[in-house]
């Protein structure tokens, strides 16, 4: 059945459910309740890529049903109180990467986001009596201030930051239009695809051109070379370096002085927060709050979102050539011409799709992907505000400069380097990467008055051990919560006793709550031969996939993870502009 008979087919069928919905929404009940049988378009996925995805198809005039296993929406970005009074964002925990264009196009303002930008951005303690004496680097948003910062530990580095911020936002303009759409790819897709791709190779060549020769040397120098070289380059400081190369490994089992390091740190530099590159800010409410956002805006073109709606299978037409909708678990068949899947390239195509159903050699490269990561999350409820030990004189209880920003506890790339080694070799990290923030010290809706929520983020614990060892072994994930709390006491005697609640989130646990494949926070790592074309497979960059009307708009595809919303918005414009050579039914 084409696009266009099916979804005649499928209108008559969504009037009689909207009606439903209206009934089930007069009288107070969870409009989740009822999926309609049939649809334009079916978004596999409540994440906010699949959430940005929903909206413009609905914006578009579709009939867009998103369908979430969870019991609430947001996928890794989330806010989830999980004891009376404190809000978590359970997963992601920083906004700075979604895109402009998704942020003024859906109007997330006026659906509910709010950012709350740090100032600080960043703080790395040293402990007194350690070789940097107990002095501390802030990172600000003003250049001076975070030059008077370096300058304690290297006059030059002060010197050098200015230069060296103007070379990330030189690499930030060439990069960021390529974000906004497949990536160049002249090896597949229809002529209008690869005309478009010419467009953006061009956009980035003249982008290339207008940088300074020296700069665009750099610049490939940053895709290749490990981290660490190029922050060498720059800076002579360890505390300067260690806090810096954090961005080149967080959600990556890369060590800063692997090649290609690079490439992740600039992917951590590239967003912008209300028209301020690089900056990252908490979202007021959490994460969750920017994905309800996003929620509200498709709710508000007409969008149908079903939470605790399990997709089981992705159903295809009789020939098994193109899809015809999904069954949920549960047996609930719902038929749609369009399947959006915003889950990982692993869930959708290996698990949710028959065998058989794709090329062998696709789904060969699909489970030949590489998800390492070694990512640990630890979410706790504090009664207190931490006191650092290298700040003595802070006033107790009172948010200070040193509570905004992100904490680092790490002084030297020697040590990040060493907790890569411990977790390359199967085993979690005996002094783990920690970045530390606590939300409420910005925001009062996260906790109770004088409480507050930390995040931990944890790297170098790696998903497959060795030696036998199981993160499902409750022993054996204690101990290195243990070890990761240890880190923060150091730096912060009696932060151990503030701790009121524990939410601890291994490799294992991310795989088993947010769907995320061998715990991968970004649906496949970000390692150059899984970037632009060749994600999530060489010749399906453009969104589309081996099966007639299914399409990937997650993490797993172009540009990659974070809450950028970049997947789910490119995606939606190439299902729009795709008629396959059939008529284009919702125009
Ligand atoms: C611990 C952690 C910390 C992070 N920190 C940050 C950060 O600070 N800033 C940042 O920008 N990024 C961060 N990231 C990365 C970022 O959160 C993710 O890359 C991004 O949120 C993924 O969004 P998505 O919409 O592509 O996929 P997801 O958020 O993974 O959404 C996919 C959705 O599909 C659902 N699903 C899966 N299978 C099915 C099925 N069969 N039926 C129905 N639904 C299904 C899942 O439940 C999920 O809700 C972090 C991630 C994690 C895990």
């Amino acid at each position: 059945m084409s696009h266009a008979s099916m979804s005649r087919l499928a209108r008559a069928a969504w009037r009689g459910s909207s009606a439903q919905q209206g009934l089930v929404e007069a009288a107070g009940l969870a409009v989740t309740a009822l999926p309609p049988q049939s649809a334009d378009a079916i978004v596999l996925g409540g994440g906010h890529n699949g959430l940005t995805a929903a909206a413009y198809l609905a914006r578009a005039g579709l009939r867009v049903v998103v369908l979430e296993r969870r019991h609430v929406l947001g996928g890794a970005a989330v806010t989830e109180e999980l004891f009376p009074g404190y809000k978590y964002s359970r997963a992601s925990y920083l906004a700075g990467l979604l895109r402009p264009q998704v942020v003024s196009e859906l109007r997330l303002h006026d659906h509910g986001l709010k950012y709350l930008v740090r100032d600080p951005s960043s703080f790395t303690p040293s402990l007194p009596g350690s070789r940097h004496g107990g002095k501390s680097l802030f990172f600000y948003s003003s250049t001076e201030a975070t030059q008077t910062s370096i300058a304690q530990f290297s006059a030059r580095d002060a010197e050098r930051f200015p230069a060296y911020e103007e070379f990330l936002g030189c690499m930030r303009r060439v990069i960021s239009p390529l974000l906004d759409g497949p990536p160049p790819d002249l090896t597949s897709g229809n002529w209008r695809r690869r005309l478009a791709s010419l467009g953006m190779a061009r956009d980035a060549a003249i982008a290339v051109a207008k940088t300074p020769a020296g700069t665009l040397a750099s610049l490939a120098e940053l895709f290749t070379a490990p981290a660490a070289h190029v922050l060498d380059r720059w800076f002579e400081s360890d505390m300067v370096k260690a806090t810096l190369a954090t961005d080149a490994v967080i959600g990556a089992l890369v060590s800063p002085r692997t090649p290609g390091s690079g490439y992740v740190l600039l992917h951590h530099v590239m967003g912008q927060v209300a028209g301020r590159p690089g900056v990252w800010a908490y979202v007021e409410g959490g994460m969750g709050a920017l994905s309800n956002a996003i929620a509200s805006a498709a709710r508000a073109a007409g969008a149908h979102l079903h939470t605790n709606s399990e997709v089981e299978k992705i159903l295809l037409n009789e020939a098994g050539t193109a899809v015809a909708g999904v069954r949920l678990t549960g047996g609930l068949a719902i038929a749609a011409p369009i399947v959006v899947s915003s889950a990982t390239p692993m869930r959708t195509f290996v698990e949710l799709l028959d065998a058989g159903a794709l090329p062998p050699s696709f789904t060969e490269h699909i489970r030949h992907t590489d998800y390492s990561c070694g990512a640990f999350k630890i979410n706790l409820a504090l009664s207190c505000l931490p006191q650092f030990a290298c700040m003595p004189d802070a006033p107790p209880g009172v948010p200070g400069p040193q509570h905004r920003g992100t904490v680092h506890f790490e002084t030297s790339v020697d040590e990040i380097h060493e907790a890569y080694l411990d977790a390359s070799a199967g085993r979690p990290a005996s002094r783990p990467v920690i970045e530390m923030t606590i939300p409420s010290a910005l925001d009062n809706t996260l906790a109770p008055a004088g409480c507050h929520v930390a995040s931990l983020f944890v790297q170098f614990a790696p998903y497959q051990l060795s030696g036998g060892s199981s993160w499902a072994d409750e022993a054996f994930k204690t101990a290195f919560v243990d070890r990761v709390l240890d880190i923060v006491e150091e730096h912060c005697p009696g932060f151990r006793r503030s701790i009121l609640h524990i939410d601890a989130l291994s490799p294992l646990d991310l795989e088993r709550v947010f769907g995320l494949h061998r715990g991968n926070i970004f649906h496949g790592s970000l390692s150059l031969h899984q970037l632009a074309y060749n994600r999530p497979a060489t010749g399906y960059s453009s969104y589309n996939t081996p099966v007639r009307g299914l399409y990937l708009a997650g993490s797993g595809s172009h540009p990659g993870g974070g809450v950028t919303g970049a997947p789910g918005r490119n995606a939606a414009a190439v299902i729009l502009s795709d008629d396959g050579g059939d008529e284009v039914a919702w125009r």
